[in-house]
C-alpha cells in the first residue's frame, strides 16, 4: 500500500496541467476601456446626479465636510439605477470587524409590490444605515449579546462599487460598523476619525509657514503586497497549509532562495496569467495597480497599485487580498497570504508607503526647492523622529499577531524595535542643528544652517543606498514602514501613525507659537524646535545593519522597547500614555483599546491552539507512521541479515528510533501543556504560555519530523516536501 497517494496525485495532477481557454485577452480589451467600470464613481456621479446633489456630494468627500442628509434618497435611487444596470441584484454593506476579516451580509433591492410582482427598493436610509446582525464579531466585551445590533455606517468617502460573480453582481458600499452607543467595532471607524486629526494639527504647522490650502491634508498609503502562489492540489494535500495557512513540517529544500534567481525573475507563464487576470478584475473596481514580479522566496510575489489617500488605499488593498485568492482558483492555484507560510525562506509583508499632504502641496514629507520648503520639510520630519521615538511601541503593537511573529526580527524583515532611517544626508543635516546654527564640515566647508533663509544645504530626494532592515525608512518623499504582515490590515497601522503625527505636529505647532509669542524670530522658532527634537529623539535614529546583534544591544542601550512577540506587544495598547493619545484625539477611549487588546490576544491564543492541534494530529496520524514503517523494515533487515550471519549495521535504525522517540515525546508534551493553558483564566497569562511554552514543544516536534522526513524512503513519506510545493508549477 502507498501512504502517499495525495502527494503523488498532486505531482500528477500538475505535470498533466493545461492552461484553460483564456477569458480575455488585454490586446483586445485595454486596460483604459475596463478600468473604473464597476465604481460609483465622481464621474458616473457627476453624469447621473442632480447638479446640486453632486456638489453637495462631491463637497463632502474632497472637503470633508458633513453630509447633508436630505440628498440621500436621491443619491440611493440613482446609484440603485446604476448597480442594476449593471445586474445587481442585491447590495451590501462591507465593513470591517476586528477579526481583520472583510464583512458582508447581502440584501436583495427586490421588495414585493403587494400585488404580486416585485418592485426594486433601495432607500436613503438603506444606503446611510445598516443593522447587520453581529451579535458573532468580536467585541471584547463591549456589547453585550442582547444588545447585539451594531450598525454599519456608508463612509461617502471610499466609492461604491460592483462584484461580479459568473451568476450575477452586488452593489457592495464601504461602511464603518459601531455600537448603538457610538463604540467602534472595526477599523474603518478608528482611521477615519485619525484622518481628521492629522488633518487638523498638520494645518496649524503649515498656517505658521503661511501655507494655506483649500483641501485637507490627508495621509497616503502606497500598500506593496506580497503573496505566495503554489499549486492547489498541493494545499489539499497538506492540512496544515489548507487549515493554517503555513506548514507546520517540511525540511529544508536542497535548494532555496540562496541564489537569488527568483527576485525579478521572469514570470511563469502559469503565474502571469494569473496575475493579468488579477490586475482586469482590479481595474474594473477602478485600484490602481502598477507593479507586479517575482519576489525573492521560490514561489513569492508581489504587487503594487499606485498611493492612494489612506482609506481608500485600504480598502483597495483588501480588495486585492480577496482578489489574489478569487482568481488564484480559477488557475489552479492557491495564494498564500500568510506572514511564514514556509521555514527557512523569506516570509511576505506589507510595506506601508505613508505620506501626508495634497493635492496642491504635494507630499510634506518632500525636501522641496526653496530653503522655505526645506524648513518645512524638515519640520514634519522631526515630527516623524519624534512620533516614532515615542509611540514606537504602539506601532508594534499594530502589527502584532501570531503569524507575524514568524517573521519580525527573523533575518528577512525589519526588527521587532522601531527605529528610524533617514539615510547619511539627512542625518547629517538633522545632527548639524544639535551643534548649533553653525558648523565646520570638512570638504563642505563652512556651512549655515539656518532654516528658512540662508544656505540649508540641498536635501536629498532619495536618501540613496535603500536600507532594508529598518522598520521605518526615509525614502525621498515618504516614510515606508516595513513591519506589517502580508494578511494584515493597515488600518490600524495608518491610524497609529495618524495619531502619532497629529501629536507630534500639534506639538511642533505649540512650540513655535510659544517661541513667536516671546518675540522669538520665526526662523529661530523653528530651529529650535528642531534642535529640541535632535536632542531628545535622535536614539530612534538608526542607518545600519537592523538585523545585527549589535544594533539589539545598541537599541537597549538607547532604551528603545525590543518587543519581541505578540503577547508582549500587544499590552501597549493601554499603556496609559497611548490611552491619553487616542482619547485626547477623539480616536478610541480606554475600553475601546482594552476591548481591542483582548481580542487580538484571544485571537493570538486560537491561532497558537490551532496549529498545536494540527501539529499533533499530523504527527500522530502521517508522520509518526510513516517513521514506524521505516524502523520495521529497518529491524526486518536487521533480523534478516543476523539470521544469515551478516553483520547487520543499525545506525540508521538507532538514528530513526531516536526521532520517532523524540517525535512521541514532543507530542506528548504538547499536549499536556495545552491541557494546562486551558486551565488558565486570564487571556493574558494564556497568550503568555502559547508564546512560551507552546510554540517550542511545536517546534521540537517539527524537529524530529524534519529529521525524519531526510531518512524516510520517499515512497513511505506522505505530505508534499517544499521541493515539489516551491519549484513545481
Ligand atoms: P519600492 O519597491 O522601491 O519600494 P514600489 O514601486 O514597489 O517601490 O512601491 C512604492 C509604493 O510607494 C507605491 O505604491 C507608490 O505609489 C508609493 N508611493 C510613492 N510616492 C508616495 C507618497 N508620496 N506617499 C505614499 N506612497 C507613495
Ligand atoms: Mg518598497
Amino acid at each position: 500500500m502507498n501512504s502517499n497517494s495525495a502527494r503523488r496525485a498532486a505531482i500528477q495532477a500538475i505535470t498533466t496541467y493545461k492552461a484553460g481557454n483564456p477569458s480575455f485577452n488585454f490586446s483586445e480589451t485595454s486596460p483604459a476601456d475596463i478600468f473604473g467600470r464597476n465604481v460609483f464613481s465622481d464621474r458616473v456621479m457627476r453624469e447621473r446626479l442632480p447638479k446640486a446633489v453632486y456638489h453637495s456630494l462631491h463637497k463632502t468627500i474632497t472637503l470633508g465636510e458633513r453630509m447633508d442628509p436630505s440628498i440621500a434618497d436621491t443619491v440611493a435611487a440613482v446609484m440603485k439605477d446604476w448597480a442594476i444596470e449593471k445586474g445587481a441584484t442585491h447590495f451590501t454593506h462591507v465593513f470591517y470587524p476586528l477579526t481583520g476579516q472583510t464583512a458582508e451580509k447581502h440584501d436583495s433591492f427586490i421588495m414585493p409590490d403587494g400585488r404580486g410582482g416585485v418592485i426594486a427598493e433601495f432607500s436613503g436610509s438603506m444606503l446611510i444605515r445598516g443593522e447587520p446582525d453581529a451579535s458573532s464579531f468580536p467585541s471584547g466585551g463591549l456589547r453585550s449579546t442582547f444588545e447585539a445590533r451594531g450598525y454599519t455606517a456608508w463612509d461617502v468617502t471610499s466609492p461604491a462599487y460592483i462584484m461580479e460573480n459568473p451568476n450575477g453582481t452586488f452593489l457592495c458600499i464601504p461602511t464603518m460598523f459601531l455600537s448603538w452607543t457610538g463604540v467602534a467595532l472595526d477599523k474603518k471607524t478608528p482611521l477615519l476619525r485619525s484622518g481628521q486629526a492629522v488633518n487638523r494639527e498638520a494645518q496649524r504647522v503649515l498656517a505658521l509657514f503661511n501655507v494655506h490650502t483649500d483641501l485637507p491634508i490627508v495621509s497616503y498609503a502606497g500598500l506593496e503586497q506580497e503573496y505566495f502562489l503554489v499549486d492547489h492540489n498541493f494545499n489539499f494535500a497538506r492540512p496544515d497549509l489548507q487549515i493554517a495557512g503555513r506548514t507546520l513540517f517540511g525540511a529544508r529544500p536542497a535548494k532555496g532562495q540562496e541564489f537569488s534567481d527568483q527576485y525579478f525573475g521572469v514570470i511563469p507563464q502559469r503565474v502571469l496569467s494569473c496575475m493579468m487576470e488579477v490586475e482586469r478584475e482590479l481595474y474594473k473596481l477602478a485600484v490602481p495597480v502598477r507593479t507586479r514580479h517575482n519576489e525573492v522566496a521560490p514561489s513569492q510575489y508581489e504587487i503594487a497599485p499606485l498611493f492612494e489617500p489612506s482609506n481608500l488605499a485600504i480598502d483597495h488593498n483588501h480588495l486585492i487580498m480577496a482578489t489574489l485568492r478569487n482568481v488564484a482558483k480559477r488557475y489552479g492555484l492557491k495564494c498564500l497570504l500568510h506572514e511564514k507560510p514556509f521555514a527557512g525562506i523569506n516570509g511576505s509583508g506589507k510595506h506601508v508607503n505613508y505620506s501626508l499632504g495634497n493635492a496642491e502641496l504635494g507630499s510634506l514629507f518632500d525636501p522641496g526647492e526653496t530653503p522655505h520648503s526645506n524648513a518645512k520639510f524638515l519640520v514634519f520630519c522631526a515630527a516623524m523622529i519624534r512620533a516614532v521615538h515615542k509611540y514606537g511601541g504602539l506601532l508594534r503593537a499594530t502589527v502584532a499577531s501570531a503569524s507575524n511573529d514568524h517573521r519580525l526580527g527573523a533575518h528577512e524583515a525589519p526588527p521587532a524595535i522601531m527605529s528610524i532611517f533617514l539615510g547619511d544626508q539627512l542625518t547629517e543635516v538633522f545632527e548639524a542643528f544639535r551643534a548649533g546654527r553653525t558648523e565646520d564640515r570638512g570638504e563642505t566647508g563652512r556651512r549655515r544652517i539656518n532654516v528658512g533663509v540662508e544656505t540649508l544645504p540641498p536635501l536629498p530626494t532619495d536618501p540613496g543606498d535603500r536600507n532594508r532592515t529598518s522598520p521605518m525608512a526615509f525614502t525621498g518623499n515618504r516614510f515606508e514602514f516595513r513591519a506589517l504582515g502580508s494578511s494584515q490590515s493597515a488600518a490600524s497601522s495608518v491610524t497609529a501613525l495618524n495619531v502619532m503625527m497629529a501629536d507630534s505636529l500639534g506639538f511642533a505647532a505649540d512650540w513655535i507659537e510659544r517661541e513667536l509669542s516671546n518675540a522669538t524670530p520665526f526662523n529661530e522658532a523653528v530651529q529650535s524646535f528642531i534642535r529640541h527634537v535632535i536632542e531628545e529623539h535622535s536614539a530612534v535614529i538608526f542607518n545600519g545593519d537592523g538585523y545585527s546583534d549589535v544594533w539589539h544591544r545598541e537599541a537597549r542601550r538607547r532604551g528603545l522597547p525590543d518587543l519581541k512577540n505578540t503577547p508582549e506587544a500587544l499590552p501597549v495598547l493601554v499603556r496609559p500614555d497611548v490611552v491619553e493619545l487616542y482619547e485626547r484625539y477623539g480616536i478610541l477611549k480606554k475600553a475601546e483599546l482594552t476591548a481591542r487588546r483582548d481580542i487580538y490576544l484571544d485571537q493570538y491564543c486560537k491561532t497558537v491552539r490551532t496549529e498545536a492541534h494540527l501539529v499533533i494530529r499530523l504527527a500522530r496520524t502521517v508522520i509518526f507512521p510513516a517513521g514506524m514503517r521505516y524502523q520495521g523494515e529497518l529491524a526486518h533487515t536487521a533480523a534478516q541479515m543476523a539470521a544469515i550471519g551478516l553483520e547487520s549495521r543499525v545506525t540508521t535504525l538507532d538514528e530513526v528510533t531516536g526521532y520517532v522517540r523524540l517525535l512521541q515525546d514532543a507530542v506528548l508534551e504538547l499536549e499536556k501543556a495545552i491541557a494546562s493553558c486551558d486551565a488558565l483564566q486570564e487571556t493574558e497569562e494564556k497568550a503568555a504560555f502559547y508564546c512560551q511554552e507552546i510554540l517550542p514543544l511545536m517546534q521540537k516536534a517539527r524537529d524530529a519530523a524534519d529529521a525524519l522526513e531526510t531518512r524516510v524512503p520517499d515512497d513511505l513519506w506522505a505530505l508534499p516536501n517544499y521541493e515539489e510545493i516551491l519549484f513545481d508549477k
